[in-house]
């Protein structure tokens, strides 16, 4: 199988072989035809499946053809949870799009609306939304959906965990019945199904990698642990096995600030990324950790939702998620891309009945193995932090100067004020972000 066989143009094809890609991942194989047919589609992917482009470049070969957006006009619609997943999402349209007459932008909420609503008023060919914002400027008249052809929702499954599910409602009520529709969810969940009806019309339904197989290049192990040892546990590891671009998760946003401070004062670089973070100090956070700056990113479970980081070598629950589902799509970011993986989360005796869930899910029982000197039930015995208190004693001799700076990814200027990850906050420009504008 190859893109020339999938009906793809040649600026699409040039876009794809610049890429380096030569062969289409099964999600592209099985959705790129059902969507040049104009078929509606639903389909069970996950990030990295090459989802995006599965929809992407079919798409763009759809609408190529036809009349560009009029004013204030948008022709294909995708609407993502978070401002990552649009950003990258965005990327790749400008990407795929590069030698096409193609109009693109990307809206999201966090930063100016100003630049949004300019991109709008030209007329967009595909834009890229999160569903707050949209709707703000749609109530503000800066777009509508008379010319819209397309619509697509991605990671459909995290949008109905974060709420969206009524902006997503009213934001269906505005455009036109007689559309072509396509669903990407992780899961197909009944919730899924239930949003799906009326949504899809006799939809062609893909599944690629069931959620359970999304692991197979992926070492997965558990390391129990008392809970208060597990800051001084995790900065062993990494220093021990010297591990490196190690993405953490935390349940909460404090949990995430609390283990970065804890980190960068063991000597570690780590930042956090959550949805009190400023667009601008998570893009900083993300882009530092790309370029190995950064050396942990602490993160909750839907700021990493759609972080596309490839050959992601360690991740590590540092909490396990409530939800057992968070735990496949937290494995999920690691050995991608055919790349082996890591993933090890450090359990303590509170938290055996969601590692019992995840085994269960998984199928699958994880091999427990404890680390020396941190085995359960002797706290204390080694040279770090008491029961309680997160803070190591003793910090490098490199970072003692470090010790009275504000810790990386926390507030240090009007720039990182929060902008909040949750639908209908708070207006306002904040913070810089991307330009909205990314196809012209
Ligand atoms: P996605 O699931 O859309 O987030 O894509 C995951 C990663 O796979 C991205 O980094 C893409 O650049 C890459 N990718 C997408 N399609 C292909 C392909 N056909 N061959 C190789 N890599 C791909």
């Amino acid at each position: 199988m190859s893109f020339a066989s999938l009906g793809l143009c040649a600026p699409l094809m040039t876009a794809v072989a610049e890429q380096g890609y030569d062969t289409p991942s099964p999600i592209q194989a099985k959705a790129i035809p059902a969507v040049l047919e104009g078929r509606d589609v639903m389909a069970a992917a996950q990030t990295g499946t090459g989802k995006t482009a599965g929809f992407t470049l079919p798409l763009l070969e759809r609408l190529k053809d036809g009349e560009r957006a009029r004013p204030r006009q948008v022709r294909a619609l995708v609407l993502t949870p978070t401002r990552e997943l649009a950003a990258q999402v965005g990327e790749s349209v400008a990407t795929y799009g590069k030698h096409l007459p193609l109009s693109s932008a990307v809206i999201f909420g966090g930063v100016k609306a100003n630049p949004q609503i300019d991109a709008l008023r030209r007329g967009v060919d595909v834009l890229v939304a999160t569903p707050g914002r949209l709707l703000d400027l749609f109530g503000q008249k800066a777009v509508s959906f008379d010319q819209l052809e397309v619509l697509i929702l991605d990671e459909a499954d995290r949008m109905l965990d974060m709420g969206f599910i009524h902006d997503i409602r009213k934001i269906l009520k505005v455009l036109p019945a007689k559309r072509q529709t396509l669903m990407f969810s992780a899961t197909f969940s009944n919730e899924i199904r239930q949003l799906a009806k009326g949504l899809v019309n006799d939809p062609v339904e893909i599944s690629v990698t069931p959620r359970n197989a999304a692991a197979t290049t992926v070492t997965q192990w558990v390391c129990p642990v008392d809970k208060q040892r597990k800051p001084a546990l995790l900065s062993h590891l990494i220093q021990e096995r010297e591990w490196h671009q190690v993405l953490v998760f935390t349940r909460t946003k404090h949990g995430a600030n609390k283990l970065t401070r804890y980190l960068e004062g063991a000597g570690i670089e780590a930042a956090a990324i959550h949805g009190n973070k400023s667009q601008n100090a998570r893009t900083k956070a993300l882009s530092g950790f790309k370029s190995g700056e950064i050396r942990v990113l602490v993160a909750t479970d839907i700021a990493a939702r759609g972080l596309d980081i490839d050959q992601l070598p360690q991740v590590v629950n540092y909490e396990l998620p409530n939800v057992a589902e968070d735990y496949v799509h937290r494995i999920g970011r690691t050995g991608r891309a055919g790349a082996s993986g890591q993933a090890v989360s450090l359990v303590s005796s509170d938290e055996s009945k969601e590692l019992a869930g995840i085994e269960r899910l998984i199928k699958q029982s994880l091999t427990r193995t404890p680390i020396a000197g941190f085995e359960p039930g002797q706290a204390g015995s080694a040279a770090e932090a008491p029961a309680g208190e997160e803070r190591p004693r003793q910090r490098r001799n490199d970072d003692a100067r470090r010790g009275t700076r504000k810790p990386a990814g926390q507030p240090r200027g009007n720039a990182d004020k929060p902008a909040g990850d949750r639908p209908r906050r708070r207006r306002g420009g904040r913070g810089r972000g991307r330009s909205a504008n990314q196809g012209e």
